[in-house]
């Protein structure tokens, strides 16, 4: 048996240790998601017997195959949608996932909760901030401090929808293996965070999604309480 996932789960769960320490963050204060999107249901199965017990998945599809082909699978085993979703398929997401990290859309929003509320359930969700400004990225554009008053109006829509509960943020900055500059968006996300905190009362917002394998070390740094590894761990992926 391949024994490489269970070394790289073993690996990054030391840095984890060591970057908490290192920053003053309690370890229980940070979870491993560990990405799982195109990787097929073996390398799964590895990850979770190495450990891994929060799951990160792009393609809802895709997911459903794979889970059809899982067995025995932990009581206490998370999927996390935090791939950009087609409104078409939200009821994928209520019927197979823990949580939604990549709301980015009032619209997404609004059709989750008619969804939800048709089948009496409620959703954690996180919102999606493109804190670069790329064209690429999806989620609210925040790259502008001083423009973060404009998406209010948006943000009170998805807070209108009862059935969703937010319980934080979530991005993927632009690519850099430049610390400083990773520092940069996460801190910007944090900053969003209580800026929105200080916004919406009601709210509690708690949960700060961000950093994969190349630069969850300052996402810890800045306050990360999920960051989503997956090449670090599960190898570089299929297709
Ligand atoms: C693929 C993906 C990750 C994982 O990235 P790695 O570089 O493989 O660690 C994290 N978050 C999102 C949203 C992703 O799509």
């Amino acid at each position: 048996m391949d024994l490489s996932i269970d070394r790289n789960y073993k690996k990054v769960m030391n840095e984890i240790d060591s970057y908490c320490n290192l920053f003053n963050r309690k370890r229980e204060s940070v979870k491993l998601i560990v990405v799982t999107k195109s990787q097929p249901s073996e390398k799964i199965e590895q990850a979770i017997a190495a450990g891994a017990r929060f799951l990160g998945e792009n393609y809802p599809e895709e997911t459903i195959e794979k889970k059809n082909e899982l067995s025995n699978l932990p009581e206490d085993l998370e999927w996390h949608m935090i791939g950009h979703l087609q409104s078409r398929k939200s009821q994928l997401v209520i019927n197979e996932f823990t949580m939604m990290q990549s709301l980015d859309s009032v619209k997404l929003a609004k059709r989750l909760d008619r969804q939800l509320k048709a089948s009496n359930k409620k959703l954690p969700v996180l919102l999606q901030f493109n804190v670069g400004g790329e064209d690429s990225k999806y989620g609210w554009n925040a790259s502008e401090e001083n423009n973060w008053s404009s998406f209010i109006d948006e943000m009170v829509e998805v807070m209108n929808c009862s059935n969703l509960i937010v319980q934080g943020l979530m991005t993927m900055p632009p690519f850099t293996i430049i610390e400083a500059e990773s520092r940069t968006y996460f801190r910007r996300l944090r900053d969003l965070g209580e800026y929105l905190q200080s916004r919406f009362p009601e709210l509690s917002i708690s949960e700060y999604s961000m950093g994969t394998s190349h630069d969850f070390k300052m996402a810890i740094a800045e306050g990360a309480t999920m960051i989503r590894i997956g090449t670090a761990i599960m190898g570089s992926r299929e297709k």
